[in-house]
């Protein structure tokens, strides 16, 4: 079965699962998205903090896949928040993917004691009119900041990209997405693969399906409906975590999985969180 496509509040699609490259190093990355792209990925997340949107340019090109087959988002880094900066690091960005036009951009911090979000939000919108990128939205927002958002400019964001796994579960937030007609994406969905995969939780459902405590978490966040981009950089583990879609959790195994829920982050608080 293949990985099922997601519509985005602009009627634009986008594949359900993902690949992410944070902290992948540049040229690392370019054979690991090959990779990812050989196992059928259609979806790959970068940032131009991560410093790698050159490599994944390269296997973007290398996998001579059509251009349109293939959807690509990468974020707006800290510093460059600003109207005229947003600006320039968006065409920045395009010339070190490569690439004429971009599927998705994402505002990667709100920042919110600076308030440059806003600004930064209207050079999203005017590079979204004039055709460069398809779909706008951002990453790490709460509900405080969704709100100003929506209640000082235009366009509502596309998706907002949250760190989200079983430990961290985000109901609130999620519920207010689907409110707004925000779809939810999940940043360390397999919770960087620390602790979360040897929850026996998780051990107990993986043994009922024949499948690995990765492969029901990745399935899990599919079942709830959220878009999710895992990261590896191990071959295995690539095509591991893209056999999601041939099996299915039972309510059961939903609501033991609900259960794991502990609220707790294993990156900052993006309420507070300003380093530019
Ligand atoms: P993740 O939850 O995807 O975990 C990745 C780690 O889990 C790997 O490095 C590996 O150690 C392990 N792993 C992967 N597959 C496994 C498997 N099948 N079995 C066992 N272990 C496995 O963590 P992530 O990289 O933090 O998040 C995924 C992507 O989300 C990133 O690459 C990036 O694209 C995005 N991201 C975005 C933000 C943001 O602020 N917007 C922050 C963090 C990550």
């Amino acid at each position: 079965m293949s990985v099922p496509d997601i519509t985005l509040n602009n009627g634009i699609t986008m594949p359900q699962l993902g690949f992410g490259v944070w902290q992948v190093a540049d040229d690392e990355a370019e054979k690991a998205v090959g990779t990812a792209l050989e196992t059928g990925y259609r979806s790959i997340d970068t940032a131009k903090v991560y410093e790698n949107e050159a490599g994944t340019g390269r296997a973007l090109r290398a996998s001579g896949l059509p251009r349109e087959e293939v959807f690509v988002t990468t974020k707006l880094w800290n510093a460059d928040q600003g109207y005229d900066e947003t600006l320039r690091a968006f065409d920045a960005s395009l010339d070190r993917l490569g690439l004429e036009r971009l599927d998705l951009y994402l505002i990667h911090w709100p920042m919110p004691d600076t308030g440059r979000y806003l600004d930064t939000w209207k050079a999203f919108e005017k590079i979204y009119a004039d055709g460069r990128v398809r779909a706008i939205g951002v990453s790490n927002f709460t509900v405080e900041t969704l709100r100003r958002l929506f209640d000082e400019t235009g366009v509502v964001p596309a998706v907002n990209q949250i760190e989200l796994h079983p430990y961290l579960q985000q109901a609130e937030l999620r519920a207010f997405h689907a409110e707004h007609g925000i779809r939810t994406e999940a940043w360390s969905p397999l919770g960087q693969g620390r602790g979360l995969l040897d929850d026996p939780a998780l051990t107990r459902v993986a043994r009922a399906h024949g499948r690995t405590p990765a492969q029901v978490v990745l399935r899990w966040h599919l079942q709830l409906g959220n878009l999710v981009i895992p990261k590896s950089v191990t071959p295995s583990r690539i095509a591991e975590n893209f056999a999601v879609t041939d099996f299915a959790l039972t309510g059961e195994d939903m609501a033991a999985i609900a259960a794991l829920d502990k609220g707790e982050r294993l990156g900052p608080d993006p309420a507070t969180f300003h380093v530019a």
